[in-house]
């Protein structure tokens, strides 16, 4: 089970050129608003036809621009799950499933069961909530019998607490699915959770893609740091051997990478510590301190700091803050955390 693409399509003042090779895979991709996310699907899914390239879906084509492939949406068998949901508000929940032609009454039923739809399967789509769409969403996606499962941005119309317990669905979806499957998604938190492999898209290509552990742990790249929720990124000069000066900070950083393309350095508020080591600790003025419900994120501005233009964010556990707190406080950033970033 596989989904291989390196497709290319360009739009007046956009252009896509994305290359993605999943196995029997989780994929999640993040990516800011108009990267390119949906238009990707959209190709596999054959709703779009890119200029040029090739789609290969479980070793079978289903487009190729060489020789003139181009499957339709119906014989690409792909199962793509919009925002939101797109269920005919003119049928009930029951008559929903009933559009997929390859299952019968019983399969159904079993559906509507496991999604816990039963109760509603004779009310429209209207009467029901946000969860329960998503569910019949789900299950008529499932009783098509996908090749692939894509999912654009599904949580995106429910309020948080529904939004946990969905995605714990969606994981037993994903965990009994046998092939690739595609999530979208807005939130760094609900990528690392449901899928095994992270793809970072930046306008129109993809620009990190990796084992969802080693993107978070080596994002490579500004945009990929942000997107996977790093908060202090500084620009970085490289001054010696391991060496550099992060200009938004006005401080010297030793690293233990090597890297000549670095232009940004970049520390979770997690990473910091209060633990003093020779490399990297600074005497730093608190400028503000923001109380989370369980952390507070304490910002800092090194006293020694040759310019500062931004703050580095900290973020403590609340009873550890209570002991260290002060006017000026000491902490580290140390060398095996930071992350050094392209552009
Ligand atoms: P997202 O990552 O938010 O899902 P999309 O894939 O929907 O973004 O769109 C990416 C970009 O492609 C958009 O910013 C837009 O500029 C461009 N685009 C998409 N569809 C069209 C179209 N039919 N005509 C022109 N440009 C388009
Ligand atoms: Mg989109």
């Amino acid at each position: 089970m596989s989904l291989y693409l390196d497709i290319h399509k360009h739009f007046r003042g956009f252009k896509l050129d994305v290359r993605l090779d999943v196995g029997n895979d989780t994929l999640a991709i993040l990516g800011a608003s108009g990267s390119g996310k949906s238009l990707t699907l959209g190709c596999v899914s054959g709703i779009i036809k890119p200029d040029e390239g090739k789609i290969n879906l479980n070793d079978k084509t289903i487009f190729d621009s060489k020789n003139n492939i181009n499957l339709p949406p119906q014989q690409r068998h792909t199962g793509l799950m919009f925002q939101n949901y797109a269920l005919f508000p003119n049928m009930t929940v029951r008559e929903n499933l009933c559009i997929s032609q390859k299952s019968n009454a019983a399969e159904i039923d079993d559906m509507l069961s496991k999604f816990g739809l039963e109760r509603v399967k004779d009310l429209y789509p209207s009467q029901i909530s946000g969860g329960q769409q998503q569910r019949t969403a789900l299950a008529r996606m499932l009783l098509s019998r996908p090749a692939i499962l894509m999912l654009d941005e599904p949580f995106s119309a429910l309020d948080s607490h529904l939004r946990f317990q969905m995605e714990r669905e969606l994981l037993d979806v994903f965990h009994n699915f046998d092939g690739t499957s595609i999530l979208v998604s807005h939130n760094r938190d609900e990528a690392f959770r449901l899928c095994e492999r992270l793809a970072i898209f930046n306008n129109g290509h993809i620009e990190v893609e990796g084992k969802k552990s080693e993107v978070f742990a080596n994002p490579q790249t500004r945009t990929a740091a942000i997107l996977t929720g790093c908060k202090n990124i500084s620009r970085a000069e490289r001054t010696g051997k391991g060496k550099f000066f992060a200009t938004d900070w006005g401080i010297e950083l030793q690293c233990n990478k090597l890297d000549d393309a670095v232009k940004f350095i970049g520390i979770r508020m997690h990473s910091i510590t209060n633990e003093i080591h020779n490399e990297n600790s600074f005497e730093c003025r608190v400028a503000q301190v923001i109380e989370n419900p369980f952390s507070f994120t304490v910002m800092l501005i090194p006293k020694n700091a040759r310019e500062n233009l931004r703050p580095i964010g900290w973020e403590i556990e609340k009873s550890l803050w209570h002991k260290v707190k002060n006017e000026t406080v000491n902490v580290c950033l140390p060398p095996e955390s930071l992350l050094l970033l392209r552009d």
